[in-house]
């Protein structure tokens, strides 16, 4: 059998038990959508999710990039969010980076990797802003792990930053969290979370609602 087969095959395993368990489960789950969460997470295959954090099929809304990025002029992730905020009413915002990430370690170098380059730019973008900092760990892993913290509250930033976040904040409350995933023991760093626009940002980024 080849992989893909398998994974048919296993699918339709799955449903079955889930079926067994539970007879009304997928006529439940496909009548309505209600997630508390929204995850911005990287696209690398080890950092899924649901299973991460203990969660079902409708709990959590889900947008993946390479390295977790929010970037202003991204229409997918800009899309993925007003749906998210405006339509399915989360409460929660999650940003997820993870140590290890390819991506950002990627960022790290001078070497051309080809079209990512362009995208990985952000990440350059937040090593200039702490590069006093990250120049002064002598450990690669040391820096590329300080740089993935960074990264996530960069883009924690830029959510805040967003008209869809600001607008929302204006009538109801929705927490943006900073985490980051080590993949070495599967825990989850907490490293900010913004509650409105106070916590946030300069006053050139707000917005007169
Ligand atoms: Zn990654």
């Amino acid at each position: 059998m080849d992989s893909i087969e398998k994974l048919l095959l296993e699918n339709k395993a799955w449903a079955n038990e889930q079926i067994d368990r539970d007879p009304e489960y997928f006529m439940r789950l496909s009548k309505i959508q209600k997630p508390e969460f929204l995850w911005i997470g990287c696209s690398d295959s080890r950092v899924p999710a649901n299973e991460i954090t203990g969660t079902a099929p409708g709990e959590i809304f889900v947008h993946r990039n390479v390295a977790n990025l929010v970037v202003h002029t991204d229409m997918n992730l800009l899309s993925v969010l007003e749906y998210a905020v405006n339509y399915l009413h989360v409460k929660h915002i999650i940003v997820c980076g993870h140590y290890g990430c390819g991506g950002v370690i990627a960022s790290m170098s001078n070497d051309l990797h080809g079209f990512v380059d362009n995208w990985l730019c952000n990440i350059k973008d937040v090593y200039t802003k702490h590069d006093e900092e990250l120049n002064s760990m002598e450990s690669l892993t040391e820096r590329a792990n300080r740089l993935t913290e960074l990264n996530v509250m960069e883009q924690v930033r830029n959510l805040a930053k967003t008209t869809i976040v600001q607008q929302a904040w204006k009538t109801r409350e929705i927490e943006i969290h900073g985490w980051v995933y080590g993949m070495a023991n599967g825990l989850i760093k907490e490293l900010c979370t913004y509650k409105g626009p106070k916590d946030s940002m300069e006053d050139i980024y707000r917005y007169n609602l």
